[in-house]
């Protein structure tokens, strides 16, 4: 069930932008304000018993506000639904209830998102479905890990995080598709600006759009967006039913936000860039990781797949982890906080931050990686601040 106002559809065949400011933001009825009101309500008034006004009954069901960011995020995915859920892994519970069953096995890249491999090794393994990790990067090892009957979830990330692998979202989606599992892609990282999983044939995107989409550090939520009818009706009644939905609010600044996507991104991207031209080769450092640099591993795939590269990198500091922390804790404009994609710049140390969750598994992180969100602030100022303190270190 999905309310759509009742005005002209924003048509898939419009532009990217054109989609992120318009589709489903209605003009209100009565009063004409141009931006779609914030609908703080949780019930709606009943012409006489069961004579809803446009459906709407209670907001765990469906609310204005709600259905005017889900249709943001299926027009921007190019999927028929999207669901918004409180945060990120919301959406990734839900949509793993969804699909798994006890006696179901999942296969996940060995360098997902902390707090996914958490929820389905801590929630989900214990209430009897099997996980197994592998290199998504080698194809003959991912066609290993498959089991034929059993595997009914593929889940990719790409690119990863905190390394920046790039795997390839097609290849994939043929070997899971072969054994008939479901692919689903964590878009996360590149957003729907850079990278279109749904048009690679992959059968679901999960998003936490508390970081890109988001994209001020100001707002959790987290998104489900697929063209498969059958998934999207058994989603859309665990929204319902298991009501782990994005509140009004919430739902409404993620709209705000998504609006400016496009020339976030683009600033993200060419502010990374600059980063990563002034950082490679530089003396306190061992590797720089940034799938746009041509001799990064997936550089050929992630220009295949992706727009651009993206605001995202990951700095390997020669001094080994008392230098990498001292890095993450030195820099000014760079700020120390978990999360990413806001319009500051943030500075992490992924071992024991984002990644504490998987220390001790496959999935652990090297101590000596910093990872750096770059913001959309002014190029030079945030270049001068890293070689600055790298300088002190
Ligand atoms: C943050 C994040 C999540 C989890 O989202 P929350 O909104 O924090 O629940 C999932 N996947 C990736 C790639 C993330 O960065």
């Amino acid at each position: 069930m999905n309310h759509l106002p009742g005005k002209k559809p924003v048509s898939d065949s419009l532009g990217f932008s054109t989609r992120a400011v318009h589709a489903g933001q209605v003009p209100d009825a009565t009063t004409g304000s141009v931006t779609p009101p914030l609908h703080l309500t949780s019930t709606f008034l009943q012409d006489g018993i069961g004579g809803f006004r446009s459906g709407y009954e209670y907001a765990r069901a469906a609310n204005p506000t709600r259905d005017a960011l889900q249709t943001q995020l299926a027009a921007l995915e190019g999927g028929a639904r999207a669901y918004s859920f409180a945060s990120g892994l919301a959406a990734e519970d839900t949509l793993l209830r969804a699909l798994l069953k006890p006696g179901d096995h999942i296969l996940m890249g060995n360098d997902v998102y902390g707090g996914t491999h958490r929820l389905v090794n801590r929630v989900f393994v214990p209430w009897g479905i099997s996980l197994s990790t592998a290199e998504f990067g080698d194809l003959d090892a991912v066609r290993a890990a498959l089991r034929p009957d059993a595997t009914k979830v593929l889940w990719v990330e790409t690119p990863s995080n905190p390394l920046m692998k790039v795997t390839d979202i097609a290849a994939l989606v043929e070997l899971g598709h072969e054994v008939g599992a479901t692919v689903v892609v964590d878009n996360t990282f590149a957003s729907p600006y850079l990278q279109q999983p749904l048009s690679l044939g992959a059968d679901v995107v999960v998003h936490s759009t508390t970081k890109y989409l988001g994209g001020h550090s100001d707002v959790l939520g987290g998104a489900v967006v697929t063209s498969d009818e059958e998934i999207a009706e058994r989603v859309g009644f665990l929204q319902f039913g298991v009501g782990a939905v994005s509140g009004p609010l919430d739902a409404w600044l993620t709209t705000r936000g998504i609006k400016t996507l496009a020339v976030r991104m683009e600033r993200h991207s060419d502010n990374a860039e600059a980063v990563v031209a002034a950082l490679e080769g530089h003396p306190k450092l061992d590797a720089v990781y940034y799938p746009g640099l041509p001799t990064h591993p997936g550089h050929d795939i992630a220009k295949r797949q992706m727009r651009r590269f993206g605001g995202m990198i990951s700095l390997a500091v020669k001094g080994g982890p008392d230098a990498a922390r001292r890095l993450a804790e030195s820099t000014s404009l760079f700020l120390l906080a978990e999360s990413l994609g806001g319009v500051e710049s943030l500075i992490g140390y992924p071992s024991e931050m984002t990644h504490a969750s998987v220390r001790g598994t496959a999935l652990e992180v090297p101590e000596n990686v910093v990872r750096l969100s770059v913001g959309i602030e002014d190029a030079d100022d945030l270049v001068a601040d890293l070689l600055e303190t790298l300088d002190r270190l």
